[in-house]
């Protein structure tokens, strides 16, 4: 945060080149009420548009986001390093997110008639409206997608929405904002800032807020938002696990554990970060992990397979980590150091073997391209070990048995589990996406993600107009003795 004579601002830096490429103004509390009342105004009309017609808008928006592509993807590259190939990734996961949204939303969140037993004089109906004002608060290391987790889904059910994107990629949520408001509806405001805005848009009175980012913040936000009782949907950290099983593919179980590991130079909530391989073929894949480590190439080029981290922060946590655990035994493979001679922020992707359940680096998230491996002697071990911790965000496991990976995937605590491959469950947009534990509550995505940002309203109608209020005629008068009440509720419900 950078102060000036009288406004504090937020500077854009070009994660590779450290060049200042813009600038941001830190909103206050006045600035971000002021906003959520412009969003209050425009819900009032949007609310009233039919599910299709949001849906119609929102495919305006798609239109928008894919016509600012290169313009997009090129602000994101710079703020968080990542390659234009993986911005374009996560343009191309937004348009996928948006359409679900656009077209299940209508049968998803359409008014129904549901069953009325056991008040069968009555026709019951199930609605579904919108909270008001959606808060998002988006960290940096996938602001497109993570936005677009909340975006379509929120304003599909109603709700307009503020977007205060993480300090470090400030161009990229204004871009967003600018991006809908060209689909022609300003339905997404954008606050830009720090802790500080995200705390004055938490007390902004916005009627929901999605927030994905960390444990600590998470649990400041839930403070601040115990003053208004405002709900709060989370999605936090993760220390994924994958279970190799003795009859997996063990070449393709190390190619997807380096992939998910290192994805994102290992910044991804979903990365794996702790490998159960079974005894029988611990070696083999230990092996392969290694031969297909060896092969990956720092660098901040398109072709280069790991990049840069986006901050430096990680890096001392990390070295701490890593030693404590050398000195406790553990053996670092390859890897384990910093790269000045790539560039500032670089980390080698690490391989860490002969870990133990109990160490900091198999229970705290690394956020960066390090891998633990341990051998374990049986399914039953590595399931619970797996389970040992206190996150439970996604899960990998690797076996030839379709069976056995049903039922592991089905005794993993986690939001999401992924057989024979990692990461691309969240890729489905008609499942939900979260987690259990210190990765958080509530679901975004699928069908519960359009939920997440509905209020559901029960009304009763009677079905035969002119009949008197059951209220007034069950209980006004002469109730039923306990004797009679007593005699119906053992028939009905008593065998
Ligand atoms: P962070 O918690 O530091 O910041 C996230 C956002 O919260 C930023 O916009 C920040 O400005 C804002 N913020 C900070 N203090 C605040 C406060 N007191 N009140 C309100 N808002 C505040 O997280 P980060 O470093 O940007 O992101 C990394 C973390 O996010 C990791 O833990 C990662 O696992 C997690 N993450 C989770 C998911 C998921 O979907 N589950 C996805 C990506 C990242």
């Amino acid at each position: 945060v950078m102060h000036d004579r009288d406004a504090e601002y937020i500077e854009s830096i070009d994660s590779i080149t450290q060049e200042v490429v813009g600038d941001a103004p830190v909103m206050g509390s006045e600035e971000v009420r002021k906003v959520v009342e412009e969003a209050r105004k425009e819900q009032a009309s949007w609310s009233t548009r039919t599910l299709t017609e949001r849906g119609v808008q929102l495919l305006a928006v798609r239109r928008s986001l894919v016509a600012y592509g290169d313009q997009l993807a090129a602000t994101l590259s710079s703020e968080t390093g990542k390659s234009l190939n993986d911005a374009w990734i996560e343009i191309a996961a937004a348009c996928v997110m948006i359409t679900y949204a656009a077209k299940a939303a209508p049968r998803i969140l359409r008014t129904r008639t549901v069953r009325s037993w056991p008040v069968v004089a009555k026709r019951a109906i199930l609605r579904y409206e919108p909270y008001g004002v959606v808060g998002a608060i988006i960290p940096w290391n996938f602001p497109v997608v993570i936005s677009m987790q909340v975006i379509p889904f929120a304003l599909a059910a109603g709700n307009t929405v503020v977007l205060k994107p993480s300090e470090l990629v400030p161009l990229t949520g204004q871009l967003l904002g600018q991006i809908v408001a060209d689909s022609g509806m300003d339905l997404v405001k954008v606050v830009t800032g720090d802790g500080s805005t995200g705390e004055a848009l938490v007390r902004s009175g916005v009627d929901k807020l999605a927030f994905t980012g960390s444990g600590a913040t998470a649990k400041r936000i839930l403070k601040a938002a115990a003053d208004t009782l405002t709900p709060v949907v989370m999605e936090l950290g993760g220390k994924d696990p994958m279970i190799v099983c003795s009859d997996a593919n063990v070449n393709d179980a190390a190619r997807t554990a380096s992939a998910s590991a290192f994805v994102n130079a290992g910044q991804a909530c979903m990365a794996t970060e702790r490998v159960f391989a079974l005894d029988s073929v611990y070696d083999a894949f230990v092996q392969a992990l290694l031969e297909e480590v060896r092969r990956l190439r720092l660098g901040s080029d398109p072709s280069a397979h790991v990049g840069s981290l986006a901050r430096p922060d990680q890096m001392p946590v990390i070295e701490r980590r890593l030693a404590t655990a050398v000195s406790a035994g553990a053996k670092v493979a390859i890897g384990g150091r910093r790269r000045p001679d790539i560039g500032p922020w670089f980390f080698e992707p690490t391989v860490l073997l002969d870990v133990t359940p109990d160490m900091e680096i198999m229970n705290e998230e690394s956020f960066a391209p390090v891998l633990s491996v341990m051998r374990v002697p049986d399914l039953a071990t590595a399931i619970d070990l797996a389970n040992r911790t206190e996150y439970g965000l996604n899960a990998s496991v690797f076996t030839a048995d379709r069976r056995r990976g049903r039922e592991v995937a089905e005794r993993i605590v986690a939001g999401g589990v992924n057989v024979n491959d990692a990461l691309f469950g969240s890729a489905v947009p008609s499942l939900p996406f979260g987690g259990t534990g210190q990765s958080g509550y509530g679901r975004l995505q699928g069908p519960e993600g359009l939920r997440e940002f509905s209020r559901s309203k029960a009304i009763v109608e009677s079905r035969f107009p002119g009949l008197p209020s059951l209220a007034g005629f069950v209980l006004a008068g002469r109730k039923p003795s306990a004797k009679w009440i007593g005699r119906i509720v053992r028939a009905a419900y008593g065998r």
